[in-house]
């Protein structure tokens, strides 16, 4: 089935092979905030002390996205349509037994429970893959790298306090002052953090699939917090027999153009359109020096195929069929391939 024709076919396989092939799916996003994100661990926001930019050699403190942090909602995203679609049996956690009960009656297989029993075989599973103990793994074929601020920490964060009230809205009761405040660091809206999303030896709806993760992906971060709002600008895709460069090298050629051009000006947020013109233009020299051979879809060709991905995943049966062939595609490379651990 031919899902896309704006990218050559050959950059695809036509099912999800056992080795490594070398064709490799590159889609350039760029993640922003637009609320006040926790990308933590241990309560204190991630960063990290690296070089500002190619050229320029002072150091900064950036803000990072680990790679979990990224790929966790993302595969969360695409196993609620799944489970919407009625293509996998996936347990909640709501400990509903006779619902669950229900649920695996009518899937063809025993149900998938995130990071508690993978079923090894559905779409996500096979994509994303899964490590149980010893008994087995499938290894991850889309691979999401740190990704790092392109402003630094200090124009990036904001200090919230948090007040937990008592019900009639005073601080205090009976002359002591409740002790439920909370001051926590927060990422602040419109940071940029350019990111590279990779899918190794994609097929047409393998591709497709993690492309429509990302686009509805909106929320990141801390599981405990609404607050956690990002945007997934998708800009370009780079189909390629090889890997290309990590984010930090990107978010470091971006750092420079946009000071070459005094286009960052703390406090003040950096404009999405100068994001994305020095996104774009740092592609192509960063691409030679990767040294493969690659075909970089952007500007109005991307934009194309943004479209045909657009009218398929957002009209009801084009995404059912895109979802079924994702996952007869992963259920026949799981019996082919993955020897299930039961
Ligand atoms: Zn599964």
């Amino acid at each position: 089935m031919t899902f896309l024709k704006t990218i050559d076919e050959k950059h695809f396989h036509q099912s999800i092979p056992p080795k490594p092939m070398g064709k490799y799916a590159h889609i350039v996003t760029c993640r922003i905030t637009e609320s006040y994100p926790l990308f933590q661990t241990d309560g204190a926001l991630n960063t990290a002390r690296v070089r500002a930019g190619k050229r320029r050699s002072d150091p900064i403190t950036r803000l990072v996205i680990f790679k979990r942090k990224q790929s966790s909602p993302e595969r969360l995203a695409g196993r609620e349509l799944l489970r919407n679609y009625g293509l996998v049996s996936m347990s909640s956690d709501d400990g509903d037994k006779k619902k669950k009960g229900k649920a695996a009656k009518g899937a063809e297989y025993g149900e998938c429970d995130y990071n508690v029993s993978f079923c090894q075989r559905c779409a996500d599973c096979i994509l994303y893959g899964f490590a149980i103990g010893d008994s087995g793994s499938e290894k991850s074929k889309v691979v999401v790298d740190t990704a790092y601020s392109i402003t630094p920490f200090e124009d990036s964060h904001i200090k919230l306090t948090l007040n937990a009230p008592f019900e009639d809205g005073t601080m205090s009761r009976g002359g002591e002052t409740t002790s439920r405040i909370n001051s926590q660091d927060h990422v602040i809206p419109q940071v940029f953090f350019p990111s590279i999303v990779t899918i190794k030896d994609p097929t047409q709806a393998g591709f497709l699939y993690v492309m429509n993760n990302l686009l509805r992906t909106k929320h990141y971060g801390a599981q405990t917090t609404r607050t956690g709002r990002v945007r997934n600008l998708v800009l370009g895709a780079v189909l390629a027999d090889g890997e290309i460069t990590s984010n930090l090298r990107l978010t470091q050629a971006v750092y420079d153009l946009l000071s070459d051009r005094e286009q960052i000006s703390a406090p003040d947020p950096i404009q999405e359109e100068h994001v994305v013109a020095a996104l774009s233009e740092s592609l192509p020299a960063l691409l030679e020096d990767d040294g493969v051979v690659y075909d970089l879809v952007i500007g109005e060709r991307f934009d194309s195929l943004m479209k045909e991905a657009r009218a398929l995943t957002q009209d009801e049966a084009g995404l059912k069929a895109l979802l079924s062939k994702v996952n007869d595609e992963a259920n026949e490379y799981a019996r082919t391939y993955v020897e299930t651990a039961s």
